[in-house]
């Protein structure tokens, strides 16, 4: 963990941005601590949507007519945003995406099947979320690949000794999270695909969790794929971006067909786009393409790293406050982390621990937080998890603890 710094960001302003922020749950005013979940929108990506759809929501690409020219040009921004977020080199790297989920599938469906064969081996870590584990194992069963993992320490960090141990001539892929949705813990992704590239093996980062909280470069990065979902940075569900070096995607055949991708179609053959519309089948989630560029801008106006500033405190008070609970657990300690807190009640269900914190008005997520194996490999069903954003205060924090020593009260 960073030490505390001090920000200039004024907080209660900026809940001001959250509309949603201001209200009542269960009687009393909501602490929403579900921000790894997906995080709140601010009343700027709100009305982009908005406006969107009021004034110039047209299909894009294909239409001549006014309409179509400005969505088309304002889902073409968007891409422009995308890569200056990312510093991607070519605006032709970022292909939209349904999300996270969405980008590993296109890599392992297309990459996977075209270049991968039986015998190759695929690393994954142990604390990948489903997401990151479940393509690769429905790769491993089509073409017989093998699927090693990279494990962990008690404090939740990748071993970096026993990943070097895995790499080899036979390892092609690598398939790891920068940071981890259950834990908070930042992986040393730089090493990762450095090492991985001296095997000759490509490299995909699962940026879902990092993208809000940390500043990215994937040309510093040398990824030769990196993917987010926008829900998660103060953007809309439901789109995501997959960014992949150009000469690297250039040579992976299309993941869906259909119209957007096509430069020509007869029933005797049909011939490709470009990227980045060869993997751009279909019509878009055009409006949530559009608003993810005013959730860059929101971002950018409060500066990333005042808002990691901010998150770190949090972090820092939350996780000297929890620590005075008696019998309570903090699970994942490891030094680099960003603002999640996953912990463990002695004798208290995680789930009733969720059910009387909602009573009292503050989302947490309880359960094994779509990673399995890793909770498997701590030994434990599940965490409560709380994680924080922009708009989160120390006063939530006492709430919370305040809210927990009641479920002790109640179930114990
Ligand atoms: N990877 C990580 C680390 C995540 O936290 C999540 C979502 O929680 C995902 C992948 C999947 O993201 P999505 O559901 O937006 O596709």
């Amino acid at each position: 963990m960073q030490p505390a710094i001090d920000n200039t960001l004024d907080i209660q302003r900026i809940r001001q941005d959250f509309p949603i922020l201001d209200q009542e749950i269960n009687g009393r005013p909501l602490v929403y601590f579900d921000n790894a979940a997906t995080n709140q929108k601010p009343l700027s990506v709100i009305n982009a949507l908005t406006r969107y759809y009021e004034g110039y929501n047209a299909n894009i690409h294909r239409g001549i007519h006014h309409l179509a020219e400005q969505a088309t040009a304002a889902f073409e921004a968007s891409r422009r945003a995308v890569q200056e977020f990312l510093n991607a080199k070519h605006w032709q790297e970022i292909i939209f995406t349904y999300g996270t989920t969405d980008g590993i599938n296109l890599v392992a469906q297309s990459y996977g099947r075209h270049f991968l064969k039986a015998g190759d081996e695929i690393i994954i870590s142990t604390m990948e979320h489903h997401s990151n584990i479940v393509p690769w194992q429905m790769l491993c069963e089509e073409k017989g690949c093998i699927l090693k993992v990279i494990p962990i320490n008690d404090e939740g960090e990748l071993l970096l000794d026993e990943y070097e141990k895995l790499l080899s001539e036979k390892t092609k892929f690598v398939s790891c999270v920068h940071v981890s949705n259950s834990l908070g813990t930042i992986n040393p992704v730089k090493f990762i695909i450095d090492k991985a590239h001296e095997v000759g093996a490509v490299v995909l980062i699962d940026g879902a969790q990092a993208s809000s909280h940390l500043d990215l470069d994937v040309q510093a990065l040398d990824a030769d794929f990196y993917v987010l979902s926008a829900h998660k940075l103060y953007g809309p569900t439901g789109m995501g971006v997959l960014y992949g070096k150009k000469d690297i995607l250039d040579s992976m055949p299309p993941y869906r067909g259909g119209g957007e991708m096509i430069k020509e179609v007869t029933f005797a053959k049909t011939t490709y786009s470009d990227l980045p519309y060869k993997f751009e089948a279909g019509t878009p989630n055009i409006a949530d393409v559009v608003a993810v560029k005013t959730a860059f801008e929101y971002m950018a106006g409060l500066g990333k790293e005042n808002i990691a500033a901010h998150e770190n405190d949090l972090l820092l008070y939350a996780t000297e406050q929890l620590n005075e609970l008696d019998g309570l657990r903090i699970v994942g300690q490891a030094k680099q982390k960003i603002g999640v807190i996953s912990f463990v009640l002695d004798g208290i269900h995680h789930q009733d621990t969720g059910v009387i914190l909602d009573q009292q008005g503050i989302a947490v997520r309880t359960g094994h937080h779509c990673t399995m194996p890793l909770m498997q490999r701590l030994g434990i069903a599940g965490t409560t998890r709380a994680s924080f954003a922009v708009y989160n205060t120390r006063d939530e924090i006492d709430r919370l603890v305040v809210g927990l020593r009641r479920v002790q009260k109640m179930m114990l």
